[in-house]
């Protein structure tokens, strides 16, 4: 499915809903996500719908990570922010509200309080090899 009558960044791409852009070319469409966690909060979506990560093709997903750079450039340089974070939420559980697949870039300043509870946690002895080898594993299986 190319376009989803239903969704709202479908919607944006057919410019049927309004949405203040900042990038766009042949397959990727970047604007000001309408709820910013941080001012000059961006989203960046391919034009095409793709629910998922996993279902876009690795060309596409390659171009849309490759203006990222840019506007992660524009962000600081506009926002004055010190940083960012690209994030991409996929699945309920993950976050994902909007199922039109889309990069964050979020600009981050300090104490800015946005964040994450980052509890990092430690292997038992043999489970990251055990894990290694699967995901080896599935990557053979695979195509790219
Ligand atoms: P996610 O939870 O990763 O699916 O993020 C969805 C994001 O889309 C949220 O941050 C919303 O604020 C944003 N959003 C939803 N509708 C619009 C819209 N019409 N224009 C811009 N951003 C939107
Ligand atoms: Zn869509």
């Amino acid at each position: 499915m190319s376009s989803d009558p239903n969704c709202i960044f479908c919607k944006i791409i057919a410019a049927e809903v309004s949405a203040a852009v900042v990038y766009e070319d042949d397959s990727v469409l970047a604007f000001l996500d309408v709820g910013p966690l941080a001012d000059g909060h961006m989203l960046v979506i391919p034009r095409k719908h793709y629910t998922r990560l996993t279902d876009v093709p690795s060309e596409l997903c390659a171009h849309m990570a490759s203006v990222l750079p840019l506007l992660g450039r524009a962000a600081l340089e506009v926002t004055k922010a010190e940083g960012f974070n690209v994030l991409l939420n996929q699945g309920a559980v993950a976050g994902q509200a909007v199922p039109h697949i889309h990069f964050h870039v979020i600009p981050r300043r300090k104490d800015d309080q946005l964040g994450y509870r980052w509890n990092a946690g430690k292997y038992p002895e043999g489970r990251a090899s055990q894990l290694a080898a699967a995901y080896q594993a599935a990557l053979s299986h695979h195509a790219t």
